[in-house]
């Protein structure tokens, strides 16, 4: 969505230290059942996504722009729950939500219910770029992704074995809807029903060189939903937000709380208008308002002067940062 708000950056002077923040969901397997080498797997992957959003912004490149590049790599790896490897319906197909915002403008573009775009990421990014509309859903964000150039593929493209598994595991244990992270409940014979509730939603925040600030998310949603079924992750101000003024968000957790308790946006406003910091702001929402309601997960967070906080209050949460010229610190579980 075009629009011809200026939001701040223009008034930046300072030349910012950049820096991004990505995740790869709250679900993340116990810290018993996580083996030395998969733990290994995971951290490697998360290291060379956030240092290819930290290269373009080394470069001088933007927000926007790292952030989209870092989740379109995060929807590519089928470790996670975005693109190739996003969690199945219950039904069994793949309906896929993607949602970037732009801090500078405030323009956003969204896309949800999509079954055929390889990078939904990247549609949303078109929708910001080429459309008077934030939010595509179903057949019609597919006609607009095909509009836009966008790469096509066939359902079977996002199918992986362990996902298909973790919906029949699902269904068997009569589980209803399940986070990645729902996978140590316990069944009925006291085992846990998803062992290798390994997958998350994916998103990515950014600070660049000029201080814009940008969000983007990008999902397969949670195992076991009912077709038609959208969370958080395409919607502004739940799952994905962003503002110069104050801060970039993406969302991962119970998609139903965090659209009820509008975190992301929930951050912002606790910033703006009650002068809270971004961590005060982020611990507050996370700790105090998604979890009394059952939401769990957790958020990414960059404010305007740089602060990066990555709050959760599930077991983990795949996640990492990178300044421009420092190491990228990556991580899965609290210390
Ligand atoms: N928030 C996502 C949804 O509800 C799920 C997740 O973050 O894992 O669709």
């Amino acid at each position: 969505m075009s629009s011809s708000t200026d939001n701040s950056a223009a008034s930046v002077s300072n030349k910012k230290r950049p820096v991004i923040a990505i995740h790869g969901g709250a679900g993340a397997i116990t810290r018993a059942a996580m083996s030395a080498e998969k733990e290994q797997l995971y951290l490697a992957e998360l290291e060379r996504i956030v240092s290819a959003g930290q290269a373009i912004l080394a470069a001088g490149g933007s927000a926007l722009d790292a952030v989209t590049e870092a989740v379109r790599l995060l929807e590519e790896c089928p470790l996670f729950n975005a693109g190739k490897g996003a969690v199945f319906t219950h039904q069994g197909a793949h309906e896929l939500d993607a949602c970037i915002m732009d801090g500078r403008t405030l323009d956003a573009g969204a896309v949800c219910g999509v079954s055929h775009i390889r990078n939904p990421i990247l549609t949303a990014r078109k929708v910001l770029e080429n459309s008077p509309h934030v939010l595509f859903t179903g057949a019609g964000a597919e006609d607009f992704a095909r509009a836009n150039g966008q790469e096509m593929v066939e359902p079977e493209y996002f199918f992986t074995q362990e996902r298909y598994d973790q919906l029949q595991r699902a269904i068997a244990a009569d589980t209803g809807v399940m986070l990645d992270h729902d996978g140590a409940t316990l069944n009925a014979s006291g085992e846990p029903i998803d062992p290798e509730h390994k997958f998350g939603t994916v998103g990515a925040v950014a600070i660049d060189e000029l201080g814009n600030l940008a969000a983007a998310t990008s999902t397969g949603g949670m195992t076991n939903k009912q077709a038609g079924r959208v969370g958080d992750s395409p919607i502004i101000g739940a799952g994905c937000y962003a503002s110069n003024n104050t801060v970039a968000i993406s969302s991962t957790g119970t998609g139903e709380v965090f659209m009820r308790t509008v975190a992301a946006y929930d951050v912002a406003a606790l910033m703006e208008y009650a002068g809270l910091t971004l961590e005060e702001a982020t611990h507050k929402v996370v700790q105090e308002k998604l979890l009394p309601l059952g939401g769990s997960g957790g958020m990414i967070a960059v404010d305007k002067f740089g602060n990066v906080e990555l709050p959760f209050n599930s077991e983990g949460m795949y996640r990492g940062f990178a300044r421009v010229g420092e190491a990228p610190v990556v991580s899965i579980y609290r210390s």
